[in-house]
């Protein structure tokens, strides 16, 4: 299948982030400078797994007699592996990259969800806690993929390491969540603080639906994410497009980029602000985790950049 979907490509190679870089007179972005050697090390495990993503397959295949059941299965192995949340979905050319070209008809998507309570530790916290989610969902997609193929169907993985995969429409459309105004997408068990990996596959999969729970009603009377971004690059909430027939709000992308690829800070403000992180779920220990975190950024002004835990704003010293 040919993708058609205009996939972001990281780095300098990004054809605003380059020109960004280069009108600022950088050569890669500050962030990159100023990893930490845990995350260094996370980068590389996922790199590693990238050069397995695919793989000799069986070629004594194992027929599917219950396709609920076997899809069931599979979906058990990946929670088991350590997946937060799980689902499946036919792959389409609009989820696949352009320029790619993938065997496959069938895509499994999975979601680990990430410890909401590091915001509190500021953007180094938050930024260690996605790579190392990142990492576990390029182990689990790589061992699902194996898995597969070991049953006599190809299969591949997808994650940081190496993916050919527009995750927004793939997790939708396995219903995983609805989008916000923020741009990322939201489950009502996590909100958007997870990370996805997939595999894409010729193992037939019982499909999952959409879900609507009511999240893009409430974008429309919100702003929370808007009002707290330093670049504000999150559209009016009656700026939205309809893509493939699903509402969605388009960030500006070199607005955002000025705040998150050219500071030494991570930035995924949007997201931690977005009250999705408990208001569906109901998990006390989140919303209070919450209430601190908005209680913070009140105190600084909302718009005040992340900060380090070392470099508190004024205000925050203790
Ligand atoms: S913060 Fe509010 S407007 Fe933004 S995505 Fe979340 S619910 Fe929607
Ligand atoms: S990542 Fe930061 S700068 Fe970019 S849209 Fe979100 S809050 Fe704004």
């Amino acid at each position: 299948m040919k993708g058609t979907a205009n996939v972001r490509v990281q780095g300098p190679a990004e054809p605003i982030l380059g020109k960004l870089l280069a009108e600022h007179g950088l050569d890669e972005p500050p962030l990159w400078k100023s990893r930490p050697p845990e995350t260094k090390a996370r980068m590389a495990r996922w790199n590693e797994l990238g050069k397995v993503r695919d793989g000799e397959v069986n070629p004594v295949k194992t027929e599917i007699t219950a396709l609920a059941a076997a899809t069931e299965e599979l979906k058990q192995m990946a929670l088991d592996l350590g997946a937060s949340v799980v689902g499946c979905a036919e792959l389409k050319p609009f989820m696949v990259a352009k320029g790619s070209d993938l065997p496959h008809e069938y895509i499994f998507c999975l979601v680990v969800g990430e410890n909401y309570d590091v915001v509190l530790n500021g953007p180094r916290a938050v930024e260690t806690e996605s790579t190392s989610t990142y990492v576990e969902c390029a182990e689990i997609s790589t061992k699902l993929a194996e898995h597969v193929r070991s049953l006599g169907y190809a299969a591949m993985a997808h994650h940081n390491g190496g993916d050919d995969i527009m995750a927004l429409p793939a997790l939708h459309a396995a219903g995983f969540g609805e989008l916000g105004k923020h741009g990322s997408l939201i489950n009502p068990e996590f909100g958007a603080s997870f990370r996805p990996g997939f595999v894409t596959t010729t193992m037939p999969l019982a499909l999952d639906e959409p879900i609507e729970f009511g999240v893009q009603d409430i974008c429309m009377k919100c702003n929370i994410c808007a009002n707290n971004c330093l670049a504000e690059a999150i559209p009016p909430a009656d700026e939205f497009v309809v893509t493939e027939g699903v509402k969605r709000w388009i960030t500006d992308v070199e607005k955002c980029y000025t705040v998150s690829r050219l500071r030494e800070q991570y930035c995924h403000i949007c997201v931690d602000v977005c009250p999705y992180v408990h208001m569906v779920n109901g998990d006390e220990h989140r919303k209070d985790v919450y209430k601190q975190y908005m209680g913070q950024r009140k105190k600084v002004g909302y718009r005040t950049p992340a900060w380090w835990p070392d470099d508190p704003p004024a205000g925050l010293e203790d």
